[in-house]
This record gives structure tokens, sequence and C-alpha cells, in this order.
């Protein structure tokens, strides 16, 4: 099949089912120019994110962290949405699309304009003091970072300052929770760009009762998937919009 015909079948699911949920991953924001985890040339071929993200090395040894993040931090802060990110806000917008549920802690579906987004694996707007519990915001960290304290601390207790995100052993956050509910609740979830390795994530398209997927290289639930399209998450959304255009579902903007 085609990747057209791919499209009118994405688009037929979408129109037809009365709650959609779509979960995302590092994949949506590759032509941001953030790398994700997993593909040729991702973050993966150059720092072991297992040792360098993990709860249990920022609590023995924090400098790991930021020493392996500070390269990608500005890319990440100053990235801007792309066509996907778009096209999701818009569906939002046009009443076809319940919630974003993101494994993305870089912001970009908030800049794109979608309002419901479940940040699951946290954000990087602001962190937190590990021994007395302040939060500071991420241009506060940053201008710690950046100025050579590697980890930051916290001015009144010297606590170390960790990000307001998911490492690898942490608990995910409580949008998590309302992830579940929301999936249990909807006719079809969506995925684009992740490779679903990812848990407890990756339980919540096995709970789907409609499934498709977005995304370049294979995922751990394509057994399950009703509709895959091994596309770019761009092209393919945006053809998505053009053909609901043409069905009259959405209007011009998004
Ligand atoms: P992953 O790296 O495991 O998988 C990304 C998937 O996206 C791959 O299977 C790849 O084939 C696919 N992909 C890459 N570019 C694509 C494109 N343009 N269109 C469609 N598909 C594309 O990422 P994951 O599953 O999200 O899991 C990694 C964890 O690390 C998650 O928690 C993730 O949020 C986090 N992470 C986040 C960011 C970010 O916030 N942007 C970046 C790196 C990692």
């Amino acid at each position: 099949m085609s990747l057209r015909e791919k499209v009118v079948q994405l688009a037929d699911l979408l129109l037809a089912s009365n709650k959609t949920v779509v979960l995302t991953g590092a994949g949506i924001s590759t032509e941001s120019g953030i790398p994700d985890f997993r593909s040729p040339g991702g973050l993966w071929s150059k720092v072991d994110p297992m040792y360098a993200f993990s709860a249990e090395t920022f609590i023995y040894r924090p400098a790991a962290f930021y020493e392996a993040g500070l390269p990608h931090l500005n890319t990440i802060m100053s990235a801007q949405p792309n066509r996907a990110h778009e096209v999701l806000a818009g569906l939002e917008k046009a009443g076809l699309l319940a919630c974003v549920i993101t494994q993305n802690v870089d912001n970009l579906h908030q800049k794109a304009g979608s309002v419901r987004v479940l940040e699951v694996h946290g954000h990087l707007r602001s962190a937190t003091c590990m021994k007395c519990g302040s939060k500071i915001t991420w241009d506060y960290l940053l201008d710690k970072v950046f100025a050579g304290q590697i980890p930051p601390r916290c001015s009144d207790c010297q606590g170390v300052y960790k990000p307001d995100c998911v490492f690898f052993g942490d608990s995910l956050t409580a949008d998590f929770e309302v992830a579940i509910r929301e999936t249990a609740d909807s006719d079809l979830m969506l995925v684009v760009g992740s490779s679903l390795e990812v848990a407890p994530v990756n339980h919540l398209p096995m709970m789907a009762k409609e499934l498709a997927i977005v995304n370049v290289g294979p995922t751990a639930a394509d057994h399950k998937a009703g509709l895959l399209i091994n596309h770019k998450a761009g092209e393919t959304m945006d053809l998505l919009w053009n053909e609901l255009l043409k069905r009259g579902a959405v209007k011009q903007e998004a």
C-alpha cells in the first residue's frame, strides 16, 4: 500500500473514532533538530543514556548528566515545533484529538499550540533541589551550568538541582495516571515517533482499542497496530491534514 493510501486509511480511522489520543516520543522532534535515542546517529550512539540519564547515577554522580546533556540543552531549548507538532495542535483545535500524551521533555507540543499535553516523563521548565526541595526556573539552572557550576547547587543548602524530568529508574509523573484513563476511554491511539521500547509508557498502546503507528523504524508494538506507517512524521502528518481538509473535517490553518 502506498503512503497516500495509508494516510487515507488513517483519516478514515480518525473520523470514525469518537475519542482519539496521541502518544509521541523523541522521533517526532528529530525534524526539529533534537536527536532521539535509538535512531542511527541518535544520542545512544554517543552516550549511554541508561548510565548518564539514570536516577541512580544522578544521586551518586550528578555531573555525569550535566556533562552528557550539556551539548544538547541549548539545542532542546531553542528548537521550534515542526509540521507534525503543528498538525497535532490543529487536530486538537478541530475537536479531533482529546490529548497528546508525550514522553518528550522538549515543550514543542505546547510551543505548537497543543493545550492538553500529558508529560509523562516531566519537562525541562524547572529543577528541584534534592536536599531542601526548593525550585528554580530552567533559565536560572542553565545560567549556573553555563557559568561552570557542574553540578549546579542550591545557594541556600548546597544540595544538587535535579531537572523536573523523569530519569531511568524514577517513577513517572502524575500525568501517567491520567494517560492510562484517557487511553482506556479512547477508541483510537495514534503513536508518532517512538520506538515504544521504554516501559511503562509502552504499556499504553497495548491497552488501545485501535492502534495506528507513524514511525520510521520498527516499534515494540508493530504486531498490535491495525495501521503501520513507516515514514517521517512531518510529511505523514501534513498529508493527513490535507486529506482532512479535502473532506472538510478541518479548516485551512494549522
Ligand atoms: P526512541 O529514540 O527510542 O525512538 C524514536 C523513534 O522515532 C525511532 O524508532 C525512530 O525510528 C523514530 N523516528 C526518528 N525520527 C523520526 C521521524 N522524523 N518521524 C517518525 N519517526 C521517527 O525514543 P522514545 O521512544 O521516545 O524513547 C526514548 C526516551 O528518551 C523517551 O523518554 C523520550 O522522550 C526521551 N527523549 C526525549 C527527547 C525529547 O524530548 N525530544 C529526545 C531524546 C530522548
